[in-house]
């Protein structure tokens, strides 16, 4: 039985949660105020996941980046491919915000958004 020890970020009360695993299965969450932080464990100790926030360069715009992020969370083995592919990208002016800037990223089926004009 492994037992792993998190903060839950779910919200900005931070409970420090603690989870027994037991081969690969997550067979208690304690510590949790609320269900989020339960479900919260699982996913950290089974297959965690990050919302991806960045920016991407944008050609002919008022600035010179534009600040994107991913609809939802990314598989944070994925992040840094993910980093990878935008870094690479160009978009063209105008940009609203919403606008699709990479579609099922990374084959993740997230896709990442424009959070401001540009
Ligand atoms: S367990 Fe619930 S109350 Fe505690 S940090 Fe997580 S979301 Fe917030």
């Amino acid at each position: 039985m492994e037992v792993r020890e998190l903060t839950c970020v779910a919200c900005p009360m931070g409970c420090q949660l603690t989870a027994s695993i037991d081969n690969g299965v997550v067979v208690s969450v304690t510590g949790n105020t609320c269900p989020r932080g339960k479900k919260y464990a699982e996913t950290e100790c089974t297959h965690p996941v990050r919302p991806l926030t960045t920016t991407v360069k944008v050609e002919g715009g008022k600035h010179p980046v534009v600040p994107v992020k991913s609809a939802d969370a990314i598989p944070k083995e994925k992040m840094f491919d993910c980093m990878k592919v935008l870094n690479e990208v160009t978009v063209k002016a105008p940009v609203q915000i919403g606008d699709v800037i990479v579609e099922d990223i990374c084959s993740t089926g997230i896709n990442i958004v424009a959070t401001n004009i540009c």
